[in-house]
C-alpha cells in the first residue's frame, strides 16, 4: 500500500484530501501546526527541516517509504505593501514557498528510490490576477506554481510526477475567517453570485482533484496547473 503526506492536514483543505486519500486506500500521514488527534499526525512546522525530517522520521518507522506528497500547509496576512515588515513578508514566503522546498527535499530520496512518486501543491487561485494586500501570499503562491513546472521537467525521468492545484474560493476556516473580519468585499453569499457554477467550493472538490492527479492513472500529466474554481478564474 502506498504512504501518503499531507501538509496542513489539520484543516480545511489539507484534511480533505487527507480523508479522500485514505478512503482510495492510500496509508496517510500529516503533518500541522495543530495536528488532528488521530494517528499518523504529526505536530511540525514546515519552515522548519529539522522538525519535517523528524516527522518523516517517525513516519517511516510507522509506515515506510512516502511516495506521495501534497503540499497543503499555507498562511495569509491581508496588509497593505507599504505596511509589511520584512519579517511579515519573510515569514509568508517561508510558509507558503520555503515549506514546500523543505518537504519535498525531504520525500524525495524515497520517490527516487521507487522510481515512482507524486507531488501535489496546494497553491492559490490569487496567482491567476494577482489580489490586492495579499503580496507576499501571491508571489510566494506563483513561486509554488513555477517550482512546481521546473520540478515536473527535472523529476520526470524519475517517474515522479508534479503539479499545482489553486483553489479558489474554498470554504474553509480560512475563508470564513477572511469573510468574519470583512476581507472578502463582500459575504461569502455575495461572491456565489459571482461565481459562473453558483456555489462556493468544497474541500473535497479539491481533494478530488489532488486524488486523481495522485492516482496511477494520472502518470502522463505533470508541470500542470489544474484551476479548481467554480470558473471564477478562467
Ligand atoms: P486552513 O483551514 O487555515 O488550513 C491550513 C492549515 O495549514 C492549517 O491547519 C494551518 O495550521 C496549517 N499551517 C499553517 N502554517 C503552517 C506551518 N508553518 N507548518 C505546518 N502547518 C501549517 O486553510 P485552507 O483554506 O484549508 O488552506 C489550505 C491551502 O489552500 C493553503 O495552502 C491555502 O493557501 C490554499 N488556498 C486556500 C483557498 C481557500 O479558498 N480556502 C484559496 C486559495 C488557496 P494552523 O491553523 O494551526 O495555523
Amino acid at each position: 500500500m502506498r504512504n501518503a503526506l499531507v501538509t496542513g492536514g489539520g484543516s480545511g483543505i489539507g484534511k480533505a484530501i487527507a480523508e479522500r486519500l485514505r478512503a482510495d486506500g492510500y496509508n496517510v500521514a500529516t503533518v500541522d501546526l495543530n495536528p488532528l488527534d488521530e494517528k499518523f499526525a504529526y505536530r511540525a512546522d514546515v519552515t522548519s527541516r529539522a522538525e519535517i525530517d523528524e516527522a518523516l522520521a517517525a513516519i517511516h518507522a510507522e509506515l515506510g517509504p512516502v511516495t506521495i506528497l501534497v503540499n497543503a500547509a499555507g498562511m495569509e496576512k491581508y496588509k497593505r505593501f507599504r505596511n509589511l515588515s520584512f519579517e511579515d513578508w519573510q515569514r509568508i514566503v517561508d510558509v507558503n514557498l520555503s515549506g514546500v522546498f523543505h518537504t519535498t527535499q525531504a520525500v524525495l530520496p524515497d520517490m527516487s528510490a521507487a522510481g515512482w512518486g507524486r507531488i501535489v501543491n496546494i497553491s492559490s487561485s490569487s496567482t491567476h490576477g494577482g489580489q490586492p494586500f495579499m503580496s507576499p501570499y501571491v508571489a510566494a503562491k506563483s513561486a509554488v506554481n513555477g517550482l512546481t513546472k521546473s520540478l515536473a521537467l527535472e523529476l520526470g525521468p524519475e517517474g515522479i510526477t508534479v503539479n499545482a492545484v489553486p483553489p479558489g474560493f474554498i470554504d474553509t476556516p480560512m475563508l470564513r475567517k477572511n469573510e468574519e473580519r470583512g476581507l472578502l468585499g463582500g459575504t461569502v453569499e455575495d461572491h456565489i453570485e459571482r461565481t459562473p457554477v453558483r456555489r462556493v467550493g468544497r474541500p473535497e472538490d479539491i481533494a478530488a482533484a489532488t486524488a486523481f492527479l495522485c492516482s496511477e492513472e494520472a502518470g502522463y500529466i505533470t508541470g500542470q496547473i489544474l484551476g479548481v474554481n467554480g470558473g471564477r478564474n478562467t
